[in-house]
């Protein structure tokens, strides 16, 4: 079979394939915790349910705008004026299904071949790829610290001519960490300053814990709208637990809006109605739903500190949002491919590599589960690797014994 360079060069999500693994395991009868998951266990908002159904209902559902329904559009304005205190037009507005096709699109509109985008480690695993799909560069920038905050004079040294932008998701998958208000300060200007795209994917903005709040990057330019560099990604999979609705959008100049919807109109004309209806029904009905998600992720990310400060060697930073942490396994195994297939094999224990997302020798767990899948999840992962734990557990009501420690 004849298949293009390029495609050749792009990687399988690993996320997704993990997924796929778990569910045939699962379907053969096998008790796996899935703590790879990028999703919650909610049920979707009855107002977003709702509104989609009546779509359903009235059956007449046919081309939308290519850059979605002026009623979502609306009320995506309205978030992003009380959110961000950013007031914006409808032209400044693109949906797209989900917010990595919108990510896709924008790198699309932004980069010509060989352009470079700053890439910060530990990141998202499909900006390379995304970035690679349109002939860009991608050019990652590791802390060398061990933290997972980048200084300002690393991402300064890796910036160069062809730089066109730099992506930012903060609170971060994989880590969690938010980053400090001064780095999206420095940042900000920074880029504005250069002329460097400043792209924000803000898809878990409002799930932070602890009494914080996640830092706009508009806060730190007087520039209006059409002029700033700033551009923001956000949507409602990770906001209200909507993942299979497909629904993300940005904001960021007309001018840059229209190109999207020319790149856009020639692939999938536009995201579908009932989606965007649901969309609709979960950004203008109640928010309880929100913080009820956040909490119930707080709680869980508590569990899983708790549960991974019994296991010795384990370094983790405390995550402050998102749905994951990024524990160091080093002390065990400095490769995290071979680890995580090891994990999955004798404690049936989903995890994802870090390597995946820049830090090898880590492994991203996953809390936006269960309780209970958080502490036998990680009980299992201990029982696996750590010689000081029983020898004995039982993995659905099969009991293992450890025979290779
Ligand atoms: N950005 C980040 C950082 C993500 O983690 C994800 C989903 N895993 C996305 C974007 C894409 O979200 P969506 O489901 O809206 O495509």
């Amino acid at each position: 079979m004849s298949i293009s360079q390029l495609a050749r060069s792009i990687a399988e999500s690993p996320t997704l394939s993990l997924n796929e693994q778990a569910r045939v395991l699962r379907e053969k009868g096998e008790a796996v915790i899935h703590l790879g998951a990028g999703e919650p266990k909610n049920r979707a908002p009855i107002a977003a349910i709702l509104s989609s159904a009546a779509k359903l209902t009235a059956g007449d559902i046919k081309y939308t705008p290519t850059d979605g329904i002026p009623s979502l559009k609306k009320a995506i304005i309205r978030y992003t004026e009380e959110n961000y205190d950013r007031v914006v037009a409808a032209e400044n507005v693109i949906v797209s299904g989900g917010a990595k096709q919108s990510l896709y699109n924008l790198l699309f509109a932004l980069l010509n071949p060989q352009d470079e985008v700053i890439v910060l480690a530990p990141y998202w695993v499909s900006y390379p790829e995304m970035i690679k799909m349109v002939y860009g560069v991608p050019v990652v920038v590791t802390p060398e610290d061990g933290s997972f905050v980048p200084g300002m004079k690393e991402i300064e040294e890796a910036v160069s001519s062809y730089t066109k932008a730099i992506i930012i998701n903060s609170p971060n998958n994989p880590s969690g960490i938010m980053y400090p208000e001064a780095l999206v300060a420095d940042l900000v200007r920074f880029c504005e300053r250069k002329g460097i795209y400043c792209i924000m994917d803000d898809i878990y903005h409002k799930l932070v814990f602890d009494g914080k709040s996640a830092v706009s990057a508009y806060r730190f330019t007087d520039r209006d709208i059409e002029s700033t560099k700033v551009i923001v990604i956000n949507g409602i999979s990770k906001l209200y637990g909507m993942t299979g609705f497909r629904i993300g959008w940005v904001v960021g100049p007309k001018a840059l809006v229209e190109v999207m919807t020319n790149i856009q109109a020639q692939t999938t004309s536009c995201t579908s109605l009932v989606l965007q209806a649901a969309a609709e029904g979960a950004l203008t009905g109640l928010q309880s739903h929100v913080e009820t998600l956040r909490l119930t992720l707080e709680n869980n990310r508590n569990v899983m500190l708790q549960e991974l400060a019994s296991f010795t060697g384990i370094k983790t930073h405390k995550p402050d949002g998102t749905y994951y942490c990024l524990p160091d396994f080093r002390a065990y195994n400095a490769k995290s491919v071979e680890l995580s297939k090891f994990l999955l094999k004798k404690a049936l224990v989903v995890t994802v590599p870090g390597k995946e997302f820049g830090m090898e020798g880590h492994l991203r767990l996953s809390y936006a589960t269960t309780v209970k899948d958080v502490k036998q999840g990680v009980e299992r992962i201990k029982w696996a690797l750590d010689p000081n734990s029983p020898r004995e557990i039982y993995i659905g009501d099969r009991k293992h014994v450890r025979d290779w420690l």
